[in-house]
């Protein structure tokens, strides 16, 4: 029970909602369980028949779910329905009860089983073990007759307060019930945080004491600035809210191109991953594309393509931004880490963020890079885009030097990512050997904070609000004005229209983002002069941590 009259967290989604507490049940209850005992089955097969009953009702239940949505939620849903009637699970709990195990604790022991191989597998296949639990719950209470947890359906539009949220309870949500999302658990590039992007809802993950609070009890959530506002006064709650929807139905009609108030243009670019999604974000005001993460191409593939077929598929992204004065930024394979690529990566690292990840691949592999490099130069002549190439985590100046050097051969211009606090200690260093720099504060963050970003309990540390992270980029920018070389922005931050207003205060020349931020960044840009950036900027770096940081910014904003 929470007697605070606030929380707060780390803000993930902008955008005001009011509503009253929904809590997700999550265990199924220990009395039950301890009820059902054995389950007083008179062989094994009576076991698993009851097994096959319950598994088949809880798959049968994502089947429905998944064909009332479509896209990435009904595949995760039509997914999590198969992992229900999994043989390879059913095989394991049929082994424990023939061991003489009750049918709760051969369920529990199966689902171990497997989690513990899919998180022995990391990266993609890890996150299955959530949707394991998930349907591991789901079964036994099934069996033990109390209703599966996960999200009820409410009457009323509501704040969905979780733990953590499994793929399959966030796949299914209605946006017009759940107005908002707040997890105890959970980090800015969690799952939760990316399916609330996806239905446009504010968002708070990592909120302690968030799983104290009474359902029913009535929040305000602010997913600008991460706070939770319990039993706040309900008209001016509601009128708040009311004002924060009419300024976002206002950004729709921005269009670009952005620039201050007094003038100052930005280069607002597109993260894109394929050509489908570039197709998608020429929709969208953006000038070109800021980073095409091309390992995304390659996730399931088991061969390396060769370079016409890789110049087929980089093309498709340059074509969809081909118009005069637009440009692609293509990074070369980031693979590795948190995207293994099966004909890339080295496998059984011990810490594979710190391991042979980005351009690191390249060193006892350089066809990999040059393959690379002429595919996209292929694709470049084939559609004449201007075409810009960065490589993704870069230490040393000497391997900025022998990157540019292989892209200019090549009739493209050369340019690195800063990732690496090394890379932006010494940005002005780099940008004498390259053509521009970009910078990742997704791994800047994690590395300057030495802080896994996938990790859920570390999400106050994974926040490129830190002063530190704010310092790195500083000196990163004031380079490249000293330089006169363009200094990019591509990682989430640059999606926070309050922070993008500090990263152009502090000098970076362009921020690339999911087009869907682009024009409330567009639209806070326009709103502030040169002079209000630098001083939310200073106001940024002066804070002792993102908390104070993104209080004293949006005082500065809303002046
Ligand atoms: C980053 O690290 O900020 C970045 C843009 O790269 P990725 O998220 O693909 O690692
Ligand atoms: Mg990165």
């Amino acid at each position: 029970m929470v007697t605070a009259e606030s929380l707060s967290g780390t803000p993930v989604v902008p955008g005001l909602a009011f509503g009253p507490a929904l809590r997700v049940s999550g265990e199924v209850s220990a009395e039950a369980i301890a009820r059902y005992g054995d389950g007083g089955f008179s062989d094994p097969d009576a076991a698993l028949a009851a097994f096959d009953d319950a598994a088949g009702t809880v798959a049968e239940g994502f089947a429905r779910k998944a064909d009332k949505v479509s896209g990435a939620s009904a595949e995760v849903l039509t997914a999590s329905a198969g992992l229900a009637r999994d043989k390879g699970l059913r095989g394991a709990v049929a082994k424990n009860l023939t061991a003489g195990t009750g049918l709760i604790e051969s369920v529990q022991l199966a689902a171990n089983q497997f989690v513990d191989v899919f998180t022995a597998m990391g990266g993609l296949m890890a996150e299955r073990a959530t949707d394991l639990r998930d349907i591991e719950r789901r079964v036994i209470a099934h069996l033990v007759g109390e209703p599966e947890p996960g999200v009820p359906t409410p009457e009323n539009a509501s704040v969905l307060v979780a733990e953590d949220l499994a793929p399959s309870d966030t796949a299914g949500l209605d946006p017009t019930l759940i107005v908002a999302l707040v997890t105890e658990r959970g980090g800015p590039t969690s799952h939760t945080a990316i399916i609330a992007r996806q239905l446009g809802i504010p968002c708070v993950v990592g909120v302690a004491g968030a799983t104290g609070l009474s359902g029913g009890t009535a929040l305000l959530v602010d997913g600008t600035l991460g706070s939770i506002e319990i039993d706040p006064d309900r008209a001016e709650s509601i009128a708040r809210v009311d004002r924060d929807r009419a300024a976002r139905a206002e950004l729709e009609s921005w269009s670009g191109p952005a620039k201050t108030l007094d003038g100052t243009h930005v280069k607002l670019l597109a993260n894109v991953a394929d050509g489908e999604s570039a197709r998608q974000a020429s929709g969208s005001p953006v000038e070109g594309v800021g980073l095409f993460r091309t390992e995304l191409c390659f996730l399931n593939r088991q061969d390396e393509p060769d370079r016409e077929e890789q110049a087929d598929i980089y093309a498709e992204v340059l074509e969809a931004f081909s118009r005069p004065g637009q440009y692609v930024v293509i990074r070369t394979l980031d693979a590795g880490s948190d995207k293994p690529i099966a004909f890339a990566t080295h496998e059984g690292e011990e810490n594979p963020a710190l391991g042979v990840r980005g351009l690191r691949l390249s060193f006892d592999n350089p066809a990999l890079l040059d393959h690379q490099l002429d595919g996209v130069a292929g694709a470049a002549q084939r559609t004449g885009t201007e075409t810009w190439v960065m490589a993704p985590m870069v230490a040393t100046v000497e391997e900025a030097k022998e990157f540019a050097e292989k892209v200019r051969a090549r009739g493209l211009k050369p340019g690195i990512m800063i990732e690496v606090p090394s890379a932006a200690l010494l940005a002005h260093r780099m940008l004498e050997v390259v053509d521009f720099v970009s910078i990742g504060t997704n791994d800047l963050t994690q590395y300057t904070m030495a802080a896994d970003r996938m990790a859920t309990d570390l999400a106050h540390l994974t926040d490129p609000w830190q002063p530190a992270v704010l310092q790195l980029i500083a000196i990163t920018a004031s380079a490249g004005r000293a330089n006169g070389k363009p200094v990019g922005v591509c990682g989430e931050a640059a999606a926070d229209p309050a922070l993008a207003c500090v990263l152009v205060g502090l000098g970076v020349t362009s921020l690339s983002m999911a087009p869907a931020a682009v024009r409330a960044v567009g639209a806070q840009l326009d709103k502030v002069s040169m002079t209000t950036c630098v001083e939310v900027a200073e106001a940024a770096l002066a804070a002792d941590d993102p908390l104070s940081a993104r209080a004293a910014v949006r005082a500065c904003l809303d002046r």
